[in-house]
């Protein structure tokens, strides 16, 4: 064995005294007693899973002053993530086999862990995504514009999803109804307007959309960052090889109570009443929602700090999507079982990666964190180029260490592996 951690691991839904034995990056055997080459004792400790992150925008390549592999990976690691999903709406857009293999190898040069990417469907690539499964991790839809989103046609929906059925890959949409949206722009002055001119219904229709030209195709489809009551209450009644997640600030943050400084909370789809975000964190609570994503989207201070019409949509949040909700765990809001399905093993039976769950034959992908190391999140200790937070000062439990494959990349808080050290997860 080339190490053994020792403290109190969360497995089959509660913390056991074990040491977890590691070998050639995988969990190889779980006991009371095990000595390997190296031994970590954690006493105390509690050892979980590390998160995964379906859903991020690193930013790379194309607008790299926002956010590159580098930076954003790094973000995640500190918050407990060891593997990320990166979406396809960069510059150049992964919308082709050249431009996603030049992703994963920028990526490889870059990430501190692991990542897998997803292919844009556009309405000129759907006879390619045969071959463009063989390179991605899945594919993206966006049904509705958004800042920098992929334009896509509804009336190609059927077709697209009957040729992603014939990939066995998962397809994440952005569920916004574009001709909804259409109908509903006007110039927006604020962030009550921007939530009036992108209501619920645009969610609802486009979650019915997917729905119906699903039917009856063995596929497995992913309705990202809900965000409305409407929108849940439909995907009460999905079938099972439909799921859906939520993001840390449409389940935590609401609008109707004053959001100061309105630009910085300007997303798609928008973050709506304390109802709705009441809603999402008690369906999320309840396993109603399969994952907690964060669809980090960082855009820099200045960027987001315009007129509300003209600031870009987005908010990052890779790093303090796991300590926020640990933190919830600590003042008894959600169990914490709860929390490691909806960051670890969902997210990690959606993709089909061997992570998400401390298991022989797993990834050792671990985090360390004392509940009792409260803190509170401030900016400026962050990772992402963005430079600030939606989560300033809300209270944060950061993991003390991060083990990917077994690899300790993060030690007493501070990254112990250089750029590169992730690995792209396979097509
Ligand atoms: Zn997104």
């Amino acid at each position: 064995m080339d190490l053994t951690i020792e403290g109190k691991a969360f497995f089959n839904g509660s913390f056991n005294d074990c040491c977890i034995g590691i070998k050639n990056g995988k969990i190889s055997e779980i006991k009371k007693i095990l000595k390997g080459d190296e031994h970590i004792n954690f006493g105390n400790k509690l050892i979980l899973p590390a998160g995964i992150d379906v859903h991020v925008h690193f930013r790379d390549p194309g607008m790299t002053n926002k956010e590159d592999f580098s930076s954003g990976s790094l973000a995640a690691a500190h918050g407990g993530i060891s593997c990320v999903f990166d979406m396809p709406n960069t510059i150049p857009q992964t919308t082709n086999t050249q431009n996603l293999s030049d992703k994963i190898l920028t990526a490889a040069k870059k990430s501190f862990i692991d990542f897998g990417i997803y292919a844009g469907v556009i309405d000129d690539n759907i006879k390619k995504i045969g071959s463009l499964a063989k390179k991605c991790n899945g594919f993206k839809i966006y049904l509705g514009s958004s800042t920098v989103a992929l334009a896509f046609n509804k009336t190609n929906l059927r077709e697209a999803l009957q040729q992603i059925s014939k990939t066995e890959k998962i397809v994440l949409f952005h569920a916004e109804d574009e001709e909804l949206l259409i109908k509903n722009r006007n110039i927006e002055k604020n962030i009550v307007d921007h939530l009036r001119f992108r209501p619920s219904v645009c969610e609802e229709t486009s979650i019915k959309n997917i729905m119906q030209a699903s039917q009856g195709l063995n596929l497995k489809s992913h309705v990202c960052h809900l965000s409305s009551i409407e929108g849940l209450e439909i995907l009460k009644n999905r079938p099972n090889n439909i799921s859906c997640g939520v993001t840390p600030h449409h389940s935590l943050i609401s609008t109707d109570k004053s959001v100061s400084s309105q630009t910085f909370y300007k997303v798609n789809p928008p973050i709506r009443s304390s109802f709705d975000k009441e809603a999402l964190f008690n369906a999320a609570k309840k396993g109603i929602i399969d994952v907690i994503e964060s669809d980090h989207a960082p855009h820099t201070k200045d960027e987001k700090d315009k007129e509300f019409d003209e600031a870009p949509s987005g908010l990052p949040g890779v790093e303090t999507m796991f300590p926020v909700f640990l933190s919830l765990v600590k003042n008894e809001s959600i169990p914490l079982q709860r929390v490691v399905s909806l960051l670890c093993q969902r997210p990690a039976d959606l993709l089909s990666i061997p992570k998400g769950k401390i298991e022989v034959g797993r990834d050792a992908d671990l985090i360390i964190i004392n509940l009792k190391n409260e803190t509170r999140i401030k900016s400026d200790k962050l990772h992402s180029k963005c430079g600030w937070s939606p989560f300033e000062d809300w209270p944060a439990i950061f993991p003390s260490h991060v083990f990917v494959r077994g690899e300790n990349i993060i030690a007493d808080n501070e990254i112990q592996v250089s750029q590169g050290f992730g690995r792209f997860v396979g097509a």
